[in-house]
């Protein structure tokens, strides 16, 4: 089926976007461009469009910003959502449990508290999301096989130098290449401490449970709705996805260090199974139930000062790569894409590319490195980590820390971007 047609109309602006990365970044700012009709070409390394089979789920903010992009893509995701199972649970993000019992002070699987908020739990298989979004993608617009190696800039533009020796030169370039970005590299330069990723002391777990076997070993009410263990120096989380066909699991541990140079590597299931062994006992048959595990060590970002130069930009995980405990990561990326489209979706002079980046990276920056920062401490909040393990402590801190993320006006941020972008781009009328 052809996308639809506003994806497809013939471009207008007199400058053209590269796109350096084909993940959830990357397609969505390429589609977004392209109801700007800005002309648009994506340049991907794999020889296709790909996602693990995993789960990725999505708050109130990202949700918004999805359907604030277009309809369509929001309803690409919806089309690949799924909620909680029961009826009750529709507006759960989770239910915190203990999933250890800290020494026979805490009652194995009691609940803390349950979270809230719009929407509920929405998770999708991002495998099936992303078909999704390319769906939307007019042919012509990516190119496969091409990874880029670095770039060089002048005042007439950007060269692209991929692997395979070839170059190409565009008018604007945004790096949405993920947490090795090779833009961020470039453009921060190889010194910069943060154009290098910082292990973030944990590491996770995934797997996929037939949703069957999950409810006959579990129960139907934990197997089915979003529930979060929390543990000593780890916990682990499992939701729907794929129309209630499937658990998706995430059990998280923490390390010193990761000396391996792989970052996501299969480990042996007998291994994970005795490092759980001291848990409860949902988790103890959770981890059982896992199949072939990999493991995936959390790196994330030090905070860059700049998310763009000259004519050369990072969004996504290339600008902000962050641990997952806030669920956070994929829905900021949505969030860039919907300023830095809007912003060169608003110039249309070659001129101003550099008053759009300079005010995407003036509303950006410090939401994005808020999350990086927060997502961490997240984190050591449901490992236990934060100096309590109290059910009233627990439960207010959780109920607190979600809120500036979830409950956020992205179109008064847009109206500022807008500002920043007439200030940049004085005496001269951008089209907001
Ligand atoms: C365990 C885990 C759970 C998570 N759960 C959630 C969640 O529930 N909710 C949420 O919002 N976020 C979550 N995240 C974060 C989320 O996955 C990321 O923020 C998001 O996928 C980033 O998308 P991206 O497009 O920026 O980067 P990526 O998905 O990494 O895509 C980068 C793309 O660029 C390509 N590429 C890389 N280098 C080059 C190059 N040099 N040249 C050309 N192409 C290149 C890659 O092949 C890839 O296609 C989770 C992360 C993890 C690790």
């Amino acid at each position: 089926m052809a996308p639809p047609p506003e994806f497809c109309q013939p471009p207008i602006k007199p400058f053209e976007v590269a796109i350096v990365g084909g993940g959830i970044s990357g397609l969505t700012l390429a589609l977004h461009l392209l109801i700007h009709r800005v002309p648009t070409k994506l340049y991907e390394q794999a020889p296709r469009f790909g996602e693990i089979g995993a789960g990725v789920a999505f708050g109130p903010n990202s949700a918004k910003a999805l359907s604030l992009i277009s309809p369509h893509i929001c309803k690409a995701f919806e089309d690949a959502e799924t909620n909680n199972l029961a009826e009750t649970k529709k507006s759960v993000w989770f239910d915190f449990r203990y999933g250890d019992t800290c020494d026979g002070r805490r009652p194995d699987g009691g609940l803390i508290c349950t979270l809230e908020c719009d929407g509920g739990q929405r998770a999708v298989r991002r495998s099936a999301f992303l078909d999704g979004l390319v769906k939307l993608l007019p042919s012509g617009v990516a190119e496969f096989g091409k990874r880029v190696e670095s770039f060089t800039q002048d005042r007439d533009g950007v060269t692209l130098c991929f692997q395979d020796g070839s170059t190409a030169k565009h008018d604007v370039v945004v790096g949405c290449d993920g947490v090795k970005s090779r833009i961020r590299k470039c453009l921060l330069g190889e010194d910069d401490a943060a154009s290098t990723p910082t292990f973030s002391g944990k590491y996770a777990y995934r797997g996929l449970i037939p949703m069957q076997q999950a409810a006959a070993e579990l129960g139907p009410e934990l197997a089915g709705n979003s529930q979060m263990y929390l543990g000593r120096h780890g916990h682990v989380l499992t939701f729907p996805i794929s129309q209630g066909d499937t658990m998706n699991v995430v059990a998280f541990g923490s390390a010193n260090a990761w000396d391996s140079a792989q970052w996501v590597k299969p480990v042996a299931k007998k291994d994970v199974i005795n490092e759980y062994s001291h848990w409860g006992h949902s988790v103890r048959r959770i981890i059982d139930m896992i199949q072939q595990p990999d493991v995936w060590a959390l790196f994330d970002h030090p905070p860059a000062t700049t998310y763009y130069d000259g004519l050369v930009s990072i969004m996504g995980d290339a600008a902000h790569a962050s641990t997952p405990h806030k669920g956070g990561g994929a829905g900021m990326a949505v969030e860039d894409a919907y300023i830095l489209g809007n912003l060169l979706g608003a110039i249309s002079d070659k001129s101003h590319i550099q008053g759009a980046l300079a005010a995407y990276d003036a509303t950006r920056r410090a939401r994005t490195q808020r999350l990086v920062v927060d997502s961490r401490e997240q984190g050591m909040l449901f490992d236990l980590e934060l100096g309590f393990d109290d059910p009233d402590q627990l439960a207010s801190n959780i109920s607190q820390r979600m809120k500036w993320l979830w409950d956020y006006d992205i179109t008064n941020e847009l109206e500022e971007a807008y500002s920043l972008l007439k200030v940049h781009c004085a005496p001269l009328a951008v089209s907001t």
